[in-house]
């Protein structure tokens, strides 16, 4: 008997590309089937077959409070009365600009869009009208989402699929992006030079999650700070994933940098469509109708997503919050590095606050190549072993891991047990 998510599967592969309408969701890395779900509550959710698992994926990071929580679901029942769309000015897209510019000094305007792939292809399009150039640098195996500009060398499903860069992207195009490892200061300082004065902009992932999650090295985004500034280009920090996610203040209060544009979405829509681009009045008064720069949205500032996202921040404002949720996370990312340790299994854990991955490797993972050295096919395993168990891990390596607040002592400790047994069969 085909389980149901076998069954909508097979109907849904007829009816949309591969059967999914976002790539990673088809499990192809970690060689599985994907599985349909059908709710969620708290930690934990539950597909088509009734079979429930804690969940670690979050819906890539938005849910920090966990499924359906209590207090945003009554404020999106409440908003969704009161009408879901207006194509008008609302109060509420102040008090979410306003709550943002509070938290993320470096922003001083802000706009609200719909997704993070429109924060990032309308923040590159005002650092291009601002510097007058045209070339851009990204680092390997960071994702922007999937604007043509940026999918060069990217991460997220682009390396999980491992594709080559995407067919479609005319190659001029392409030609203006410049890539570099992460982490990497001499090859850094060698584009700086090559390309002197002609970087219209550096877009980074602050603390990457989209090659799995790979931690700055010391001193490596002041270099960029200090680079962009000595030569005019525009410094965008892409929190989409870790602003609100890593502190409330995102990478850059962690990291103590200024960057001058900063992209958002995913925790600040609290689990509905979501992006933001903002930056310094000189630069996003450039965006119309204050200045020339074309960019606007039919839907954009819903009130549906902005209720939700500002009831998610109001909540993450509250005392203690992040030190739980990090205290946690670090609960049971130590515990899987013990485990793996116990059981003979080279795993590398990288963690900033409660966003993790669990590489499949003994060695370092700090660029896109070492995080390449991960075995893939272990991965796979490892992820189906706990599928099984009830535990719902990124279907991919080069994913990043989240916990939220609604995660208890009891899921660590379960996840924990779980992972050790998976560990046991990848031994050598
Ligand atoms: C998720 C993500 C994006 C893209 O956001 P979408 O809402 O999926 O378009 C961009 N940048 C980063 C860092 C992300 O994690």
């Amino acid at each position: 008997m085909p389980t149901k998510s076998q069954m909508l599967f097979d109907n849904a592969r007829r009816l949309m590309p591969g059967g999914v309408n976002s790539p990673v969701r088809a499990f192809r890395s970690v060689g599985a089937d994907p599985i349909f779900m059908a709710s969620g509550k708290g930690a934990s959710m539950t597909d088509v077959d009734a079979k429930s698992y804690i969940d670690y994926v979050l819906s890539w990071g938005p849910l920090i409070l966990g499924h359906a929580h209590p207090e945003v679901v009554e404020a999106l029942t409440r908003a969704t009365e009161t009408g879901t769309s207006f194509g008008a000015c609302t109060p509420r897209e102040v008090e979410m600009a306003e709550r943002i510019v509070e938290a993320y000094p470096s922003i001083e305007r802000v706009r609200l869009v719909n997704s993070g792939t429109e924060a990032t292809l309308s923040a590159l399009r005002v650092a291009r009208a601002a510097t007058g150039r045209d070339k851009i640098l990204k680092f390997e195996g960071c994702y922007h989402g999937h604007g043509d500009s940026l999918l060069v060398k990217a991460g997220s499903g682009v390396a999980t699929l491992g594709l080559p860069d995407s067919p479609g992207v005319p190659q001029a195009l392409a030609q203006l992006t410049i890539t570099v490892p992460f982490n990497d200061l001499t090859a850094l300082e060698e584009t700086f030079r090559v390309h002197r004065n002609e970087l219209a902009a550096v877009i980074v992932e602050p603390v990457v999650g989209n090659m799995g999650c790979v931690v700055p090295r010391l001193g490596f985004l002041q270099k960029l700070r200090t680079l962009t500034q000595e030569q005019g280009t525009v410094l965008i920090f892409d929190e989409v994933m870790t602003g609100f996610r890593v502190a409330y203040g995102g990478a850059q209060q962690l990291y103590k940098i200024d960057p001058d544009m900063t992209t958002l979405g995913k925790v600040i829509g609290g689990g509905l469509p979501v992006g933001a681009y903002g930056g310094k009045a000189r630069l996003m008064d450039l965006v119309a109708p204050a200045g020339p720069v074309y960019q606007a949205g039919t839907l954009s500032g819903n009130p549906l997503a902005v209720a939700a996202g500002l009831k998610t921040l109001e909540i993450l404002r509250r005392p203690g919050i992040y030190e739980r949720l990090n205290s946690l996370t670090e609960k049971l990312t130590n515990g899987l590095a013990a485990e793996a340790a116990r059981q003979g299994v080279g795993l590398t854990v990288n963690r900033v606050g409660s966003m993790f991955t669990a590489f499949l490797t003994p060695d370092a993972v700090t660029d896109y190549a070492s995080a390449k050295k991960a075995d893939t096919s272990a991965y796979g395993l490892f992820f189906r072993f706990l599928l099984e168990m009830g535990i719902y891990f990124p279907p991919s390596q080069y994913e990043a891991a989240f916990m939220s607040t609604a995660h208890s002592e009891g899921d660590v400790a379960a996840t924990i047990q779980s992972a050790s047994l998976a560990f046991a069969g990848l031994r050598p």
